[in-house]
């Protein structure tokens, strides 16, 4: 067996089948968030190339995943992402994960390259909680407000802000955040994250079963998204997703997604660091059976943090 695209798509061995990937095109990042797992990286590596990114993305849409996020590290940083979005297949959703620090000169070009929509990385706010958070420089907090302009004018939309939330931090701050999201009608989403607690940061940890308490409490309608199980509240007619991934067997029991880390591997679990399957010199030929032995080594439920 080798090639793919004859409508074979790939089911792990508990019945998943694989419907997004989300790949990491760049380690470096010009924030340094309190909280930053990294997408399970530790150091810096070198960068898969514009021809290996296509790769890997035509063949993922070959086994019929038809759903792309770029994330980092700070994607941005890279000055050839442009490039190679127009060079990618056809796809149902590309979006990419951001702090928007470089987005507002790059909304447009990205849009025009073929980027679909964006997640935008704001916590909080207050200027100086978010230089709190980041450890950014002066001006950075006002540059990601005006990415996040940028992006719904660019049509990046719906723009999903992602909120962490941190415990007597930022978890004052939920309303604002509906306040300020309200504001762009329906172009922007509230997409609020459990903190994965990678950097022993105990004090911050929030309770999540009484934000998911509390949410109800203040919405007119909830559903249950496929991926992850993830619940989505309507709030006054903002729309507010809440994604859960620790000690929560139905992320795992849901999650269809394949990741890529930044120097080429395919990372079949989130919090699994022991089955990468390395891609980053497979020819194109090569990689179909690549893909396959990465879904034969998934596993049924991340293990929790503390094993890590
Ligand atoms: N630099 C980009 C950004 O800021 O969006 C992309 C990389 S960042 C690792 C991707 C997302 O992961 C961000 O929304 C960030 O808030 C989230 N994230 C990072 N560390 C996390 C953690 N320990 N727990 C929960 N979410 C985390």
């Amino acid at each position: 067996m080798s090639s793919a695209g004859t409508g074979e798509v790939l089911t792990d061995s508990y019945g998943r089948t694989l419907r997004s990937l989300r790949m990491s095109v760049t380690d470096r990042c010009n924030l340094n968030c309190i909280y930053c797992h990294n997408e399970g990286h530790i150091g810096h590596s070198r960068e898969m190339p514009v021809d290996t990114i296509v790769n890997i993305v035509e063949v993922a849409s070959q086994f019929g995943m038809d759903r792309l996020k770029l994330s980092g590290g700070e994607p941005l940083l890279r000055k050839d992402l442009e490039e190679a979005l127009a060079r990618l297949p056809d796809m149902k959703d590309i979006s990419l994960t951001t702090n928007a620090t470089l987005l507002k000169d790059r909304a447009a070009s990205l849009k025009e390259a073929g980027l679909d929509r964006v997640n935008i990385s704001l916590d909080t706010l207050d200027p100086d909680k978010y230089h709190m958070i980041t450890n950014c420089t002066r001006g950075t907090f006002d540059r990601v407000l005006d990415g996040i302009h940028e992006a719904v004018d660019a049509g990046l939309t719906p723009v999903k802000l992602n909120m962490v939330l941190l415990k007597d931090l930022n978890d004052n701050e939920i309303e604002d955040m509906l306040d300020f999201t309200r504001n762009y009608g329906g172009d922007v989403i509230l997409q609020l994250i459990e903190l994965m607690d990678f950097r022993d940061i105990p004090r911050y940890r929030i309770n999540a079963n009484e934000v998911e308490r509390s949410l109800l409490a203040v919405s007119s309608d909830v559903s249950v998204r496929q991926l992850h199980k993830r619940k989505k509240y309507i709030i006054n007619g903002v729309e507010v997703e809440f994604v859960r991934p620790v000690d929560n067997t139905e992320f795992c029991a849901n999650c269809n997604r394949l990741r890529v880390t930044a120097d080429g591997k395919l990372r079949p679990c989130l919090l699994v660091n022991d089955n990468l399957v390395d891609v980053s010199k497979a020819s194109r030929e090569e990689l179909p059976d690549l893909f396959r032995l990465a879904v034969s080594r998934r596993v049924p439920f991340c293990r929790s943090l503390k094993e890590q």
